[in-house]
């Protein structure tokens, strides 16, 4: 049976794709869910409609009344909470727990964004830093502002965050005053489509403000103008195709890329078996191969211990992966749901045999049956494997397998550990497990340069810690390198990507002008 095609609300309507478009699937049970298209739509019409009308009615606003109706899509979407973890248990195939990171994470960032707006209260410009004196005379100074961008945000998006992925984007340019667009990967649309649905219905942005089209994205970069800015979040081979566009080498369309990344644990070279700080990497291990079967672009890939506790880890870290029951997000007793597509089930096996290439199996969940789920399922259960020998390893340091899978590599000394950990080439987060604070601080700093964010767990935070593999609105998400080079979140600085910085020179009286329309950049 062929199933109804999701409208894409772009130019101000809701416009139906003109073919029978691309079906989405539930990945556990292989049932056809819904279709995505946006065949025949005038893409030129809504990038021009969203610029213009959306555009000017964002801008006419201040921070603080931005930053309201940030709080109403707040409302919305937890109002509608029930039918969004529906459709990411179908679209998705997650256990509630792991619909949550991705529903809830994303009201959580908005709500974090609508009260840091609120701050900024009736200011229309934000002044960045102090006056300063380009003469004797006080009179004529300089003062950097930075104004909102006057174009569109284009956001392509990645299949594992449908919602987080378009909230954690959505609420720093909607509170900058920029419009949106979003073009969801398709295998999980579903759920992107139907948020942005719930809050056009709603009337709580001006039309023209959110807009979103799913299906293929074949000729969103070129409607790009030299104005707007596009955020990617996806593989590096999708990224290369985006940063070679004319768009951003020629026209210098701002482009922000979130990509893949190896991503490490490393234990202290003075940890014991069994001492607090095995244990919370053990711990944080298993949570990460685990939450959203391993489909987290910061998930721990790469697990990195002294030699002498190589064996210990495996064994603890195997117990603990033996635990995790994997199948039907339904029944309540499965602790890990399936993979979102049999595409990335594929992929997922394909990478997992070229890791095998160079390390063995410690564990591999894939002998227990599955939980109300068949072979022919998206299910991929954890597997965890080891080399003895990670300093002459390739593979394992380049290929980044996105499901249950992570490598444990012993480390010598740990300056050998810190160049293991570089050969990543960039990535999101390093976390890092001590009962030393002038270990962690060491740690932090040697890895800081290669990474977006270190996360440095001992004792005292044990309880307290947001997590490895989860992004928080108040830090910076991103990594330099084959991470993406991107930066995404980090409190306010979020706002810098959807401003244009501007020196104003002139007489001290014009600049008091501007200033009383301006909020002080907090950071
Ligand atoms: P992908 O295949 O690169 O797709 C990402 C998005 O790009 C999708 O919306 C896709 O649309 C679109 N796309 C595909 N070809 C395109 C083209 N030629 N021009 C413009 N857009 C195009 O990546 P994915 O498989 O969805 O995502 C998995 C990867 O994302 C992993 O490597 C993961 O590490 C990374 N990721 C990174 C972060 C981060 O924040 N750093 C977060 C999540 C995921 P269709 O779906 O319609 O093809």
């Amino acid at each position: 049976m062929t199933t109804p095609l999701l409208p894409n609300f772009f130019a101000g309507r809701w416009q139906t794709g003109a073919d029978t478009g691309t079906p989405l699937f539930d990945p556990v049970l292989g049932t056809e869910l819904t279709r995505v298209s946006n065949a025949g739509i005038d893409l030129a019409e809504g990038f021009a409609f969203a610029r213009q009308q959306g555009g000017a009615a964002l801008r006419a606003l201040s921070y603080g009344q931005r930053a309201a109706l940030l709080n109403q899509i707040v409302a919305l979407l937890q109002a509608n909470r029930d039918a969004y973890y529906e459709i990411a248990t179908a679209n998705s195939g997650t256990v509630a727990k792991d619909s949550a990171v991705d529903i809830d994470g994303a009201i959580f960032t908005l709500g974090y964004y609508a009260k840091q707006g609120a701050a900024l209260g009736d200011a229309t410009l934000l002044l960045d830093g102090e006056r300063i004196r380009m003469a004797k005379d006080p009179a004529f100074q300089t003062q950097h502002i930075q104004v909102p961008t006057q174009g569109v945000a284009l956001f392509i998006n990645a299949f594992n965050f449908p919602s987080w992925g378009l909230w954690e984007k959505a609420a720093p340019a909607l509170l900058s005053g920029v419009p949106v667009i979003v073009k969801p990967a398709t295998a999980t649309a579903w759920l992107t489509q139907r948020m942005v649905k719930d809050v056009v219905d709603a009337g709580v942005l001006p039309v023209g403000a959110l807009s979103v089209i799913c299906g293929s994205s074949a000729g969103l970069m070129d409607q790009l103008q030299p104005f707007d800015v596009v955020s990617f979040t996806g593989s590096a081979d999708t990224a290369r195709i985006i940063r070679s566009h004319r768009a951003v080498s020629e026209l210098s369309v701002r482009c922000n890329i979130e990509a893949d990344s190896l991503n490490s644990a490393l234990l202290s070279p003075a940890a014991t078996e069994g001492s607090e700080a095995f244990k919370l990497l053990v711990s944080e291990v298993v949570r990460e191969m685990t939450v959203k079967s391993g489909q987290k672009c910061t998930a721990i890939r790469r697990i990195f211990v002294p030699r002498a506790l190589y064996k210990a880890a495996a064994l603890a870290i195997g117990a603990k992966l033996a635990k995790t029951t994997v199948g039907n997000p339904r029944n309540e007793s499965v602790r890990m749901g399936a993979l979102v597509s049999q595409e990335q089930k594929a992929s997922v096996l394909a990478g997992l045999a070229q890791l095998k290439t160079e390390a063995a199996v410690l564990f591999d969940g894939n002998t227990a049956p599955l939980v109300d789920a068949d072979a022919s399922s998206a299910c991929v259960a954890p597997v965890l494997l080891g080399t003895e020998s990670p300093m002459s390893a390739q593979v394992l340091h380049t290929v980044e397998v996105f499901g249950p899978v992570a490598t444990l590599m012993p480390y010598d000394s740990i300056d050998e550990a810190y160049t293991m950990i570089r050969r990543g080439e960039g990535s999101l987060v390093c976390s890092v497990y001590s009962e030393d604070p002038a270990f962690t601080a060491q740690a932090s700093v040697a890895l800081a340069s290669s990474h977006g964010r270190v996360h440095a767990i001992s004792p005292d935070v044990a309880a307290l810690h947001s997590g490895h593999g989860n992004v928080m609105p108040m830090s910076l998400h991103g990594g330099p390198g084959r991470a993406g080079g991107g930066e995404e979140l980090g409190g306010l600085r979020a706002l810098n990507f959807y401003h244009r910085r501007t020196a104003v020179q002139g007489t001290s009286l014009a600049l008091d002008q501007i200033a009383a329309q301006g909020a002080k950049l907090p950071i």
